[in-house]
């Protein structure tokens, strides 16, 4: 694979940080730049993150002394540096939109860890081992937009990134209709650790706002298909969400119950989880998991502290699998919210666009 230049948009924010740990030994990416805000722009990678590193690995010394641009008003300098971008921003929704498609304009392709063109009919929401055929919605949104490269595509919520996963092979064989959700996430998911959010210490909080809306609909775009230059957001599997906010630092947790068109048996459950693969694998992407989807039989497992970072925190753990008295069966999913859930799945998905060659030049 050629190397790709890259720049991180958001670097000194939490999923921005992540991705510049990610990123530090990438086979194929290079971080060469790093924009954030009009606040950062002049000062080092180090300076403008001040107190705000998180991760538990050291700051990547060849980042450290990289002096950041801003995102909005540098995007000229910005696109003429890089293969493409990373972004993960905090900025009003509608801004948001413009600044990944001024990117996109400019031949930039955007590899976005933000909500903004999740429902943009032609903005791909990819996770890699369930639709990489979405990818190819591409050409339609470059010739709306009048790009050759540029383009955007996101990654979802990731509060689904541990549910879905283990519904979408059930769904194709036996036709899932009914779920229930509750997630029990992470306060990483808000861009808190247990210092700057002390108020999580000993506390659930029953409301994450947007969160439930979006974990109920985001599965349709994914389950969806490509119809009339557009995805089409699927009708089934239904889904319901009740979100809350539990004192974790990282791992979202998921208790699932599903109703079947053709009910399978226990066995064709596990079998179907256990054989799941997909392109990540076969194409033996840098950050994929070897195994998507590892089922637990003890009934005390998966637990966040344990499990989270199985196969470099990329893989979805599931555990619990049983019958129920309402729907067919009920189990849990347990995923890890800034890894898979962001950075980590952002990177998987630009490896995914990379092998099929939608970021040549
Ligand atoms: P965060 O820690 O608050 O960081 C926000 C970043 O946005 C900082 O780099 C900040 O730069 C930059 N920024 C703010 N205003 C800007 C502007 N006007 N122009 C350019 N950059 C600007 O947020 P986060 O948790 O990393 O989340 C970032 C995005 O990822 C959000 O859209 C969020 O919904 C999404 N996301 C987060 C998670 C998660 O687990 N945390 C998961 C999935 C998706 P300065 O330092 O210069 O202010």
């Amino acid at each position: 694979m050629k190397q790709f230049k890259v720049g991180i948009i958001g670097a000194t924010g939490m999923v921005g940080q992540r991705f510049a740990t990610l990123l530090a030994e990438h086979p194929w990416f290079k971080v060469v730049l790093l924009a954030a805000s009009p606040r950062s722009k002049g000062k080092t990678y180090r300076e403008a993150l001040g107190s705000r590193w998180s991760m538990t690995t050291a700051l990547p010394e060849n980042l450290a002394d990289l002096v950041l641009y801003d995102a909005g008003a540098d995007l000229g300098e910005i696109t003429a540096q890089v293969d493409f971008v990373f972004c993960a921003v905090d900025m009003p929704k509608d801004e948001i939109k413009k600044l990944e498609t001024a990117y996109a304009q400019a031949e930039c392709p955007v590899i976005s860890n933000n909500s903004a063109h999740r429902f943009t009919p032609d903005v791909p929401m990819i996770v890699p081992e369930l639709n990489p055929g979405h990818a190819d919605i591409i050409p339609v949104q470059r010739a709306r937009l009048g790009t050759k490269r540029g383009f955007v595509a996101v990654k979802s919520n990731c509060s689904l990134q541990s549910y879905v996963p283990a519904l979408f092979p059930l769904h194709e064989e036996f036709g899932v209709e009914d779920v229930l959700v509750c997630t029990y996430q992470a306060i990483s998911g808000a861009g808190k650790t247990f210092e700057t959010w002390p108020e999580m210490n000993d506390n659930v909080i029953p409301f994450i706002g947007g969160e439930e809306e979006k974990s109920e609909q985001e599965p349709l775009k994914i389950f969806g298909s490509l119809r009339d230059g557009a995805i089409i957001s699927a009708s089934e599997p239904r889904f319901t969400a009740q979100c809350l906010r539990v004192p974790v630092s990282n791992g979202h947790m998921a208790a699932v119950f599903a109703r079947f068109k053709n009910k399978p048996t226990k066995e064709q459950i596990l079998e179907k989880w256990r054989t799941f693969s997909s392109i990540p694998q076969s194409a033996k992407l840098p950050n994929a998991p070897k195994q998507f989807l590892h089922y637990f039989e003890e009934d005390n497992m998966p637990q966040t502290r344990l499990q989270r970072d199985l196969e470099g925190g990329m893989a979805v753990s599931v555990g619990r699998l049983r019958e129920d008295t309402q729907y067919d069966y009920k189990f849990v999913c347990l995923s890890h919210n800034t890894l898979r859930g962001a950075a980590g799945g952002a990177v998987l998905m630009a490896e995914l666009l990379a092998h099929q060659g939608y970021l040549d030049n």
